[in-house]
């Protein structure tokens, strides 16, 4: 796949790129030819620093960061304006930033919920809204590609408003790949199992507290959770999200994969 056009390479934005799955869809899409907007909190700024430094030595790919909060609409746009203005131009949003907090309803606080739905979802909205707003102007199509969940597919124990967020996210893709498709605009989002980061470290401790084991305990159970009998990996979902910005993938839209190693089937 070549994400080369004749004028130049094509740009692609990933929020929460400084670890986890972010980081291998960055890194995957800069092997691919891609030039990169990378965008995380500040507190993230030396992770982020360093996964721009690897791409840049690895792939010799433009690598343009920026910091920010993707429930901030303003930081949102300021994101788009700058990468825009850095590489030239937009063809894919990959709204990739996230957070989990795992409680059952009745243990939920309202600052809790509001804090999910905020990054999971106003997050997805503001970024798709601010490359939508660019890929129009240009008029050349694009991609816009959100993170759902296994838990966006079904519900799961102590993951009712992360559910809530990632149903929502798939909301969004369907809804939107109508609104967008006249412009060339293709919507999807990848659905992953669990995957071995941060986010998936934060569940084993919180269940595995909750059961009163030792942390890394629900790990196993995760790994075993699915018929491959692994976790994902984040080149697993990164693989995905390459397709999905590819040629190939031109004729699939507002569309929810499974990227989970059999454990959910739809
Ligand atoms: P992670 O915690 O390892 O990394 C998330 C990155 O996003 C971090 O760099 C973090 O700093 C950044 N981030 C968090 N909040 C942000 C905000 N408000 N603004 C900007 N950046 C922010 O998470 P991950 O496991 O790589 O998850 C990535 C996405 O995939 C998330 O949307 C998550 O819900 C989804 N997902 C993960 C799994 C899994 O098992 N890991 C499974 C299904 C879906």
């Amino acid at each position: 796949m070549s994400s080369t056009t004749s004028e130049s390479k094509r740009v692609a934005i990933v929020t929460g790129a400084a670890e986890g799955i972010g980081r291998g869809i960055a890194l995957r899409l800069a092997k691919d030819g891609y030039d990169l907007g990378l965008f995380d909190l500040p507190r993230a700024e030396q992770k982020l620093t360093a996964v721009a430094e690897e791409i840049r030595t690895t792939y010799g790919a433009r690598v343009s960061t920026v910091y920010g909060d993707v429930s901030k609409e303003e930081d949102v746009k300021r994101l788009v304006d700058t990468v825009v203005q850095e590489l030239g131009s937009l063809y894919a949003m990959i709204a990739n930033a996230g957070i989990c907090i795992n409680r059952p309803l009745h243990e939920t606080t309202a600052e809790q919920s509001d804090k999910l739905l905020d990054i999971n979802v106003k997050g997805t909205f503001y970024s798709f809204k601010y490359a939508a707003i660019q890929l129009i102007k240009q008029g050349k199509g694009g991609r816009l590609v959100g993170a759902s969940s296994i838990a966006g597919k079904r519900g799961f124990a102590e993951h009712g408003m992360y559910c809530a967020s990632k149903f929502a996210v798939r909301g969004i893709i369907q809804s939107a790949a109508l609104d967008y498709g006249a412009h060339g605009i293709t919507v999807n989002a990848y659905a992953p199992g669990a995957c071995d980061t941060a986010l998936l470290a934060g569940v084993d401790e919180y269940f595995s507290e909750r059961k009163g084991q030792p942390k890394g305990s629900y790990m196993e159970v995760f790994s075993s959770g699915s018929a491959l009998g692994r976790l994902a990996q984040p080149r697993d979902i990164a693989n995905l999200a390459s397709f999905f910005l590819s040629d190939d993938a031109g004729f699939v839209t507002g569309q929810t994969w499974l990227v989970d190693g059999g454990s959910v089937f739809d």
